[in-house]
């Protein structure tokens, strides 16, 4: 069915299995919904486990042409892919705004931010250097070959709905691996789009395929329990992602892990009060909070506490909410009722504990607001160690104000988290750059920078937040294994 937005939005025949769209089996579809009106966007085939396994069936098929296809040939369908994600940019935008929700400008950077995983793993595709080892016998070679691990699955969640998929099947398919890929039950809808344009690339059949269903346990577990498949690579939840991990150890396949986050933001006394709530504003609010790398502490110190705070809640106050595609508005509806609910609550637990809502603070419904989920922009101020929010990952719209009176302290109370992905600090202060980005216990730090990411720089976390790197020189090394050669030379017969 092709609808307004441009491009097709399939309605129920969304399995894309060894290069064909299929329904599901029985014809079960379930509905999608665009979260800032709650109007349906389109319907998407509810596989099970048949059709999870005809997926892997046809990716363990494929395998062995592709991973012997030249790196070349490789890099040719995803830069042909990345071609057609860059023609069609504007209605892939137009078509995650209404099933994610987020504001048009930030889904178009999405899509470009997904296009670049296509390119950059496109050149990364011929750069899989091998290498050679001095042998301590002069009758031996030592090589090291890099080989594609095999079938691959993917599972995806919908804050970030086509990028999220190019940075695991582009270094997938660059490294030589099939795979089958799963999204979130919110967003099928851009993951069809994103295999329809690998499709008409020149993608082989099975080289990539693609399981839409509401019900991603018994999907989860088909592809988990599956020998054939000898790679996990999830980005969502840590409470999901710990038991999937758990799971894949059973058949010990190797795993990729972007979990969640509870992002610190130090805001240092020496640094530009009123330029840090602008970094401030813009991070925290991006995608509606509904980001791992959003600031949920930000930790400032207490001479510019006053400057940062009046900065940031005039910013705020400029937010516009409501759905994405209305002119003007900057800040979209949280995905569920779920999400509002535990924003709700949160909010609701730091202020009886002594926060103070300085913008925002509750759900709103005027203005046409009412059929979705939105919040308003948040400010709370006073927030501590008691409360919830200091230590639950938010997912939503609220900038919470911790006051601190030393270096050592932020960094002691910043590093007070089980999670480790992104961190920030704010300062003009060369040596407190340097000691306080080397002393954050996470896998990205921006010092003076809001968005320390891209398709070229390793993206991940440590502790609770996740195993292995997304992007980079290193985001197709979790899709290679390494095998040793070791050759016997014998003598020369003259000798
Ligand atoms: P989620 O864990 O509920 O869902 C993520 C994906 O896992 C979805 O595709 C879902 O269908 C699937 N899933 C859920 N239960 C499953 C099961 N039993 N078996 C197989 N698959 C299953 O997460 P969410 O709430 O949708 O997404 C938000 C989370 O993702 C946040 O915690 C956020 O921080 C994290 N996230 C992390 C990164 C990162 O790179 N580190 C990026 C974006 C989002």
């Amino acid at each position: 069915m092709e609808t307004s937005i441009g491009v097709s939005v399939r309605d129920g025949d969304t399995l894309f299995i060894d290069g064909k769209w299929h329904a599901a089996d029985d014809g079960r579809t379930f509905a999608v919904a665009d979260p800032a009106t709650g109007t349906p966007v389109g319907r998407a085939a509810d596989a099970g486990p048949a059709e999870t396994d005809r997926a892997i069936a046809a990716a363990a098929a494929a395998f062995g042409p592709w991973s012997r296809e030249t790196a070349y040939r490789r890099a040719d369908v995803l830069w042909r892919a990345h071609a057609l994600m860059t023609e069609r940019a504007e209605d892939l935008a137009a078509l995650m705004t209404r099933e994610q929700g987020k504001p048009l400008k930030a889904a178009r950077n999405e899509v470009r931010y997904a296009a670049d995983f296509l390119s950059w793993f496109a050149e990364e595709a011929k750069r899989v250097y091998g290498g050679s080892v001095p042998s301590g016998r002069a009758d031996q070679r030592l090589s090291i070959l890099r080989q594609p691990v095999g079938v691959v699955a993917g599972i995806t969640p919908w804050n970030y709905p086509i990028s999220m998929i190019t940075r695991k099947v582009a270094p997938a398919l660059a490294a030589g691996c099939t795979i089958v890929l799963k999204p979130a039950e919110q967003t099928p809808l851009c993951a069809v789009a994103v295999f329809e344009l690998l499709a008409e690339a020149g993608l082989p059949p099975g080289a990539a395929n693609l399981v839409t269903t509401s019900r991603p346990g018994p999907v989860g577990e088909r592809l988990l329990d599956a020998p054939a498949v000898r790679k996990l690579t999830f980005t969502g939840s840590t409470d999901v992602g710990k038991e999937l991990a758990a799971r894949a150890a059973a058949t010990m396949k190797r795993v990729s892990m972007e979990l969640g986050g509870h992002a610190p933001m130090i805001v240092m006394d020496d640094a530009d009060p009123v330029h840090a709530a602008k970094g401030a504003a813009l991070v925290k609010f991006l995608n509606t909070g509904q980001a791992c790398i959003s600031p949920n502490r930000i930790f400032v110190h207490r001479p510019i506490l006053d400057a940062f705070t009046d900065a940031l809640v005039s910013r705020v106050g400029a937010l516009v909410a409501g759905p994405g595609d209305r002119p003007g508005v900057t800040v979209g509806p949280l995905v569920d009722d779920a999400a509002l609910a535990k924003v709700t609550a949160q909010v609701e637990d730091a202020v009886a504990k002594g926060a103070r809502p300085l913008a925002g603070g509750e759900r709103l419904t005027g203005d046409g607001l009412a059929a979705g989920r939105f919040f308003a922009p948040t400010v709370l101020a006073d927030v501590d160690e008691s409360m919830r929010i200091y230590r639950e990952e938010t997912f939503g719209p609220v900038a919470a104000i911790v006051p601190f009176d030393t270096e050592d302290e932020a960094v002691r109370r910043a590093n007070d988290t089980e999670y480790g992905l992104a961190s920030y600090v704010y300062t003009n202060d060369m040596g407190r750059a340097v000691r306080v980005s080397e002393a954050l216990r996470f896998g990205i730090v921006g010092v003076n920078d809001i968005n320390p990411t891209a398709a070229a720089a390793p993206f991940g976390g440590v502790g609770m937040s996740g195993l292995g790197r997304e992007g980079g020189p290193q985001g197709i090394d979790e899709y290679l294994d390494v095998k040793l050669v070791g050759l016997a030379v014998p003598r020369s017969g003259r000798d």
